[in-house]
Order: C-alpha cells, then sequence, then structure tokens
C-alpha cells in the first residue's frame, strides 16, 4: 500500500484532520512536526508545511524522502481569482504554476528554468478521487477544476489581483504553496493533488476575510474532505 501525505500550510486548515488521527507519533525534522498514524483505517502522514513556497518545497521533499511517500495531498485555503470563484467555493487544481516566476529574457515568463515549463499537471486519478470526495463531503459547495497559482504573496489588494487575472485568465485561484509542491513531485514522479476552500477573493476585503474563513470554516471543510478522500481511495 503506497504511503499517503496529507499536508496545509497553517493550522487552521488541518486541525480537525490532526484531532481525528489514531495511535500517531511525532518526528520532528529540520523544525516541523511529521505525525505518522492511522486516519480513517489508512496510515498517513501528517504535517505542516508552513506558509510560503520555499517551506512548502522544503516539506515535501522531506515527505518522499523519509517518508517515502508516494502519493502527496495539499489540503487549505486560497483566493479566488476568477470572476466565477467565490467566497465558500472549493477548487481542484488540474494544473499549478508560479506566478512570480520571471527570468524572462532569458526564457518566458512564468517558465521555471531549465526545466521548459510553465505548469505543472496534477494527478489526474488522485485529482478525481478529491474531486468525488469534495461532491461528496460538500455536496451544497460550488466545486471548480482548474488552474491554481502560487506566489511568495498575500494577494490583498484589487489591482494585484485584477493584474494577474488580465495576465492569467484561465487562473481559479492563489495561493503560496501548490505550484511548489507540484515542482517537487515533478522531480521525483510523485503523485500529487490539492484541493482549495476560497477564503478570500484576493481584493481589498481579502484580509478580514481571510481571518474569519480560517477561524471557523477551514479546518472542518479539510476533515470533511479528506475523510471522504481516503475512504475511496484503494
Ligand atoms: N496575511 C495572512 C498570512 C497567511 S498567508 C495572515 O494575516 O495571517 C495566506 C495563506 O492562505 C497561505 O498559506 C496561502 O496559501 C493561502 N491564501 C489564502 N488566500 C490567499 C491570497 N489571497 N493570496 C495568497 N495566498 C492566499
Amino acid at each position: 500500500m503506497t504511503r499517503i501525505a496529507i499536508v496545509s500550510a497553517m493550522q487552521e486548515e488541518l486541525a480537525a484532520v490532526l484531532a481525528l488521527m489514531q495511535g500517531q507519533q511525532k518526528q520532528t525534522i529540520a523544525g516541523r512536526d511529521f505525525w505518522q498514524g492511522q486516519l480513517h483505517g489508512r496510515e498517513v502522514v501528517v504535517v505542516l508545511t508552513r506558509i510560503g513556497k520555499v517551506a512548502a518545497a522544503a516539506t515535501a521533499t522531506i515527505l518522499i524522502e523519509r517518508f517515502g511517500v508516494q502519493r502527496l495531498v495539499f489540503t487549505g485555503v486560497a483566493g479566488g481569482l476568477h470572476p466565477s470563484v467565490q467566497v465558500g467555493d472549493v477548487v481542484v487544481a488540474s494544473e499549478f504554476l508560479q506566478h512570480d516566476m520571471d527570468a524572462s529574457p532569458l526564457f518566458p515568463r512564468f517558465e521555471v528554468p531549465l526545466t521548459g515549463m510553465s505548469r505543472f499537471e496534477a494527478d489526474a486519478g488522485l485529482s478525481r478521487e478529491l474531486a468525488s470526495a469534495v461532491r461528496l463531503a460538500l455536496p451544497e459547495a460550488r466545486l471548480h477544476l482548474g488552474l491554481i497559482v502560487s506566489g511568495d504573496r498575500f494577494v490583498s489588494t484589487s489591482l494585484e489581483s485584477r493584474a494577474l487575472q488580465a495576465v492569467l485568465p484561465d487562473a481559479l485561484a492563489i495561493e503560496m504553496e501548490g505550484a511548489a509542491i507540484a515542482q517537487v513531485c515533478a522531480d521525483y514522479g510523485v503523485a500529487f493533488a490539492a484541493v482549495r476552500t476560497i477564503s478570500d477573493r484576493a481584493d481589498d476585503a481579502a484580509h478580514g476575510d481571510f481571518m474569519a474563513f480560517i477561524q471557523t470554516t477551514a479546518s472542518p471543510y479539510s476533515a470533511a474532505i479528506v475523510a471522504a478522500l481516503l475512504d475511496r481511495l484503494t
């Protein structure tokens, strides 16, 4: 049975998942607490990546190298970027891009140098299961599938979110970790999927919306989705 990692950036996104774990053992590596144990009868590793691309990439590398993880699932919150993606909606990633990667004119804007790629795909099978899990766990929520963009910025002005929408019109949501993990998983050939509940619209009201959402909604949403996913996976 392949080992699965369940990760979030922040405690508020993962608290309810951690509370459901059984027989867990903690191992601290690079200042992160990795919890190994059972969740819904499956062997899992659960960890907080911390916020941002470097923190997320380092955590993914440790999960793969030290824990032999072959499937990695991110659950958390994000800002809605596409006009159709509203607070409370859920986005499952089909692909990821680093919106702050720009080595032009040496390489095209957004392309990760020496990879020839700007977009990194989510694992199709795992993402399909994740989308089905969302439909089961949160039947009322509006579900979108598509591009998630990541960068080392909490985008909280309408000016910046509009500029990003103009240059990346198919981007559904914006966050700070997914594309970094996707790049590491692509390097290792590890399956990656991500689900993000929309906490804010990355606009002038984003900070207040974000704080309210993570305090009340993010954690139970994550727990419900993860439970439905683990029940479905073989
Ligand atoms: N300024 C925040 C810091 C948290 S960063 C605060 O006051 O606490 C936001 C976290 O949620 C990141 O892990 C990121 O992945 C996600 N996120 C949610 N909305 C976002 C947005 N509008 N822009 C970027 N990341 C966002």
